[in-house]
This record gives structure tokens, C-alpha cells and sequence, in this order.
């Protein structure tokens, strides 16, 4: 740590992304997609124009988010696009949370709520999830603060319903609830229609997963207007050219190819069931996920183990050295013909399911 770093991060904890190793792996432990973006982003990719990229992109990004508004049926107001919803996110804590102010998250979530939290000072609160991973909703409508739930979970890919949101959103409409719907194509029901009724929600998504662009880093937030205006105006204070001209072009290229994005999450859905039963053969507990990828323990292997193990076969996967999570893994769901490999590799390691070695 230099001289000059405020004491105020001195504690911040980094997120640490999932690995991304050189050279040939079967990577599975990012949720990234393993079918291309929309040919007509390709088209974008091999026609963008050489000289425009001397000028800076547009700051208001109006392209990319009239597309965005238009899939959605929401006016471009409502719309607010950053950098990948985590840079979104970013913005959203930037806007409207100050040091000690208090927001709530489960133990078990994408981390970066607590890196956020870590970083901006909050007061934070981490309600435990049931045994079954599970979320107690009441825990959140019952608390006297801000709340941010990703739907699906992430890692455990459960999802809690859209009733159950709108009961913590409507308990208190002092309160800011962001939804972080980074899986929400690959199954269980948006919230986005009820942005009509309450002014405090903000729901996030982004192009990462279902739409295939997670090197373009694209994401966006769905909400009242008034909310999206506060967070342009904080963006035009930090850094207004904050989208490229190739991701704005590319976003909107995307996200106007309907028909393409619904054949890939399709296909995805079809390959995780597929694997999810495969796996249950195995022996393995598959918690029942609604997401790009599967949440997995075997009762007489470590996950560790199977891990180490995968990794030596040049698969890559997720495991957290987290306590309650410890003997799970999470699996990305990529093609069909990778899963099939993936699950050659995983009969390979816990063999047969009658076995009782626990390794
Ligand atoms: C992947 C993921 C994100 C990050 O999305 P980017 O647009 O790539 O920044 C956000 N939230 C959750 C829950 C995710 O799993």
C-alpha cells in the first residue's frame, strides 16, 4: 500500500474474477457463452469503419439503449448502459449510496456485492440462505434498508418470483432494491414490468451471457427515469465516453437480433437439462439451477478433489473456498459437444456411483 491511499479502502477486498488461463482449456468457470454473438455483430466487427474510431463515441449511447428500450418496450429514459453490469452496478452505488448507509445481500451471491460494499463503506448485512440455498424473502422485506438480490442466484442458480420481489419493493418505497437479472433469459421470470409501478427498482442485465458479448463489456439497468438521469449524470462526471463505438455498434446489433439470442438460450437450456440428468447418474446432487450453468456436489468426492482432477484434464470450473460452499462446484453450460466431454471426464473421476471412497 502507497502513502496516498485513502484510508478509506485500506480494507477493500478485490473481487477476484475466474480465471482466464492461456493457452487450450475447456473453460467453464465464468459463465461466459460457448455459441458466437449474433452474426450481424460480426458484420459490425468486420465493417467498423478504420477512420471513426478517430472520433469519440457517442456519451449519451442513444443507439444502444432506443435498441435495448425497443426489445423491452421501455423508452430510451429508462434505460442507462454501462461498461458490463458490473460497471453499471458501480455507477448505481456511486449514485445513490454513501459511507454507512445499509444494504442487504445473501451470504451466498455474486461477490462483487460485497466488494461494492466493502468499498463505499457500507453498512452491510448478509442474510444466511436457507440450507436448500434457497433465499428467506422475508428477511428482505423485513429489513430497514436497501437490498440487492441477483435473480437467478449466482452461484447456486435458484430464483426467487416475481411476487416475491414486488413484496420487498413494496414495503418500503424509501428504500432502493436492485435486481441483478444477469441469468434471467436462461429461466425464472423477469421483473422488469414492475419498474412501471414502483420507482425504486432498478433492475440490471447484461450482454455477457445470453447474448455472447462479454469481451464487448455491455450491461444495462431498466428503471424510472428520474433514477436513470441521476446515474447519467454521475457517468458524465466520472467518464461520459464510458461505451465504445464498437460495443455501442455491436449492443445494438445484438440486441436487435431477437430471433438469434432466443435460439442460443434455447439450445443452452436444452444442453443443461441434458447434463443435469446426466449428472444425477453420476451420483452427483444437482441443485435445481434456471441458469447458463449447474451447482454441483457428489456425496462421496470432494469437491476439491474433483476440481484438481477436471484441471488436469484441462477443464476449467468454478469451486469457492467458502465455507457453506465449500464441497460445491459451478459449472458453465457451453455446447453440447463440450458437456458431453465434460461429462466423460467427470465418469472418469467419480467412476462408479456405488463406489464409497471419499476422496
Ligand atoms: C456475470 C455476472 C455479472 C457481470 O456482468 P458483466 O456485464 O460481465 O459485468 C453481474 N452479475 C452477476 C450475478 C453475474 O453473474
Amino acid at each position: 500500500m502507497s502513502y496516498f491511499l485513502l484510508d478509506d479502502y485500506a480494507n477493500m477486498e478485490p473481487y477476484l474474477p475466474g480465471e482466464q488461463p492461456a493457452g487450450k482449456w475447456i473453460k467453464l468457470n465464468a459463465n461466459e457463452s460457448m455459441l458466437p454473438p449474433s452474426p450481424a455483430v460480426k458484420k459490425i466487427f468486420d465493417e467498423a469503419e478504420y477512420d471513426g474510431m478517430g472520433f469519440y463515441s457517442d456519451p449519451h449511447c442513444h443507439k444502444l439503449r432506443i435498441a435495448i428500450g425497443d426489445v423491452y418496450g421501455f423508452d430510451e429514459k429508462n434505460i442507462f448502459v454501462g461498461n458490463g453490469a458490473d460497471e453499471v452496478l458501480a455507477f448505481c452505488m456511486m449514485s445513490f449510496f454513501r459511507k454507512g448507509m445499509k444494504i442487504a445481500f445473501p451470504d451466498i451471491t455474486y461477490d462483487f456485492y460485497r466488494t461494492y460494499a466493502t468499498t463505499y463503506g457500507l453498512d452491510f448485512k448478509q442474510f444466511p440462505v436457507n440450507d436448500d440455498f434457497t433465499i428467506n424473502v422475508d428477511d428482505y422485506v423485513n429489513y430497514d434498508g436497501d437490498v440487492v438480490l441477483a435473480n437467478p442466484n449466482n452461484p447456486t442458480g435458484l430464483a426467487i418470483s416475481v411476487d416475491d420481489i414486488e413484496r420487498i419493493v413494496k414495503k418500503n418505497p424509501e428504500r432502493m432494491v436492485i435486481i441483478d437479472e444477469a441469468y434471467i433469459d436462461y429461466g425464472g421470470e423477469s421483473c422488469v414490468p414492475l419498474v412501471r409501478k414502483y420507482n425504486n427498482l432498478l433492475v440490471v442485465q447484461t450482454f455477457s451471457k445470453s447474448r455472447a458479448l462479454a469481451g464487448a463489456r455491455i450491461g444495462f439497468a431498466i428503471a424510472n427515469e428520474d433514477i436513470i438521469s441521476d446515474m447519467n449524470k454521475i457517468k458524465f462526471a466520472f467518464n461520459p465516453f464510458n461505451m465504445s463505438t464498437l460495443a455501442i455498434d455491436a449492443g445494438s446489433a445484438a440486441a436487435r437480433d431477437v430471433d438469434y439470442w432466443k435460439k442460443c438460450i434455447n439450445e443452452v437450456r436444452r444442453t443443461r437439462d441434458d447434463f443435469k440428468k446426466d449428472l444425477r447418474k453420476l451420483g452427483f446432487k444437482v441443485i435445481d439451477t434456471e441458469t447458463n450453468f449447474v451447482f454441483i456436489t457428489h456425496p462421496n468426492y470432494r469437491a476439491e478433489y474433483i476440481f484438481a482432477e477436471l484441471r488436469k484434464r484441462h477443464i476449467l470450473v468454478r469451486h469457492y473456498n467458502q465455507e457453506r460452499i465449500v464441497n460445491y462446484l459451478r459449472i458453465t453450460v457451453g455446447s453440447f459437444d463440450v458437456m458431453l466431454k465434460v461429462l466423460y471426464a467427470l465418469k472418469d473421476i467419480v467412476g462408479d456411483p456405488d463406489e464409497s471412497t471419499y476422496k
